[in-house]
């Protein structure tokens, strides 16, 4: 249920609303935006005693039932779009797309601090790079844990750039959240709900990555239990799918950018490495995605792809992602966006 605050109404008297609702044991969540104040009501809710309860409210405008499952991440929670600030300068969801570049995996300094450098003179304004690396076989390289942390908070650190790293359990939120900007979440843990609670009790922007095989609905109601602990700071990715093609390593799903902007207010970043699992591949997805409206992009890059420890046949080197990045400047344009 989403109540609609009248234009006029005092701050006082929405005040009065949501202490009764909450005196009735209901969470409240308000939004306001350009031109409504809305509250949405999420739970278990009974209507009849909600409706007689907050009807002689002065500050009500109208209660309207939300019809879709996702409550906070849907549509009517929000007119427009959410712009998210990730840092003093930098937010996404707004005219500029925001671009995260970085290897697999951090490795070691050099290799972190080198292609930071060159991230940032390219014009990305995000470090990615794992260091809980969880592989598809538990005998390949696991990620150099909090010493990795620490190597991207440096380089991020020296060169201004802000840093996005992916958290694998719920018990490492709080090490993660002392080092990142961004919290992470991957594909394989889009329905790890404690996952999901614990980086909703934060107020980190969370980067949540469509599950291998998830349904937009599942996707939203994956962000909506990230938004109904309090962290409305929710950008979808989406990485490619798994389907029958097994020429790339996923299906990216770039039809997914317009139909999730209508479904939801949040931003939507493209991941053209993970969804497509070649190199060569990376620059038209990311093309396509600007093209389609893609709010930003998770690109990885390495120094040297060759001796990436993890993903280096999707990785590209720091001048060919240079050159995409101005390739990139000119679709931006077309479509009234900058990066
Ligand atoms: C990654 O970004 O390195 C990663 C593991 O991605 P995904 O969760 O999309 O597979
Ligand atoms: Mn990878």
């Amino acid at each position: 249920m989403i109540i609609v605050v009248r234009d006029e109404a005092t701050n006082e008297q929405v005040n009065q609303v949501v202490a009764r609702i909450e005196e009735l044991g209901y969470t409240t969540h308000p939004s306001r935006g350009a031109k409504k104040m809305i509250i949405g009501i999420i739970g278990d809710l009974n209507r009849e005693e909600l409706i007689e309860s907050l009807g002689a409210y002065p500050g009500i405008d109208k209660l309207v039932p939300i019809l879709e499952p996702y409550k906070l991440a849907g549509r009517s929670f929000k007119e427009g779009q959410s712009v998210i600030k990730l840092g003093d300068n930098v937010s996404i969801g707004d005219k500029k797309i925001l671009v995260m570049a970085g290897p697999c995996a951090v490795e070691s300094e050099e290799q972190v601090m080198s292609t930071a450098l060159s991230i940032k003179a390219s014009g990305a304004s995000v470090l990615r790079g794992g260091a809980f690396k969880p592989r598809t076989s538990p005998y390949s390289f696991q990620g150099l844990e909090e010493e990795g942390l620490k190597i991207l908070r440096r380089a991020a650190n020296e060169t201004g750039l802000l840093v996005i790293t992916e958290v694998v359990d719920p018990r490492d939120v709080e090490l993660v959240g002392n080092y990142t900007d961004i919290f992470q979440i991957g594909a394989r843990n889009m329905q790890n709900f404690f996952l999901l609670k614990e980086v909703g009790k934060t107020d980190k922007p969370v980067l949540l990555k469509r599950g291998l095989s998830a349904t937009y609905n599942e996707f939203l109601m994956a962000a909506e239990y990230i938004m109904s602990e309090g962290n409305y700071n929710v950008i979808l990715c989406e990485r490619g799918i798994r389907t029958f093609e097994d020429y790339t390593r996923n299906t990216l799903d770039l039809i997914s950018i317009p139909v999730l902007k209508k479904l939801s207010h949040l931003p939507v970043v493209i991941d053209p490495s993970h969804g497509t699992g070649h190199w060569d591949l990376v620059g038209p997805a990311s093309k396509g995605a600007v093209a389609m409206g893609a709010d930003g992009l998770i690109i990885e890059v390495h120094p040297e792809p060759t001796k990436a420890m993890s993903d280096g046949q999707q990785s590209l080197k720091l001048d060919k992602f240079d050159i995409l990045m101005k390739e990139l400047k000119n679709i931006a344009l077309v479509v009234d966006r900058e990066i």
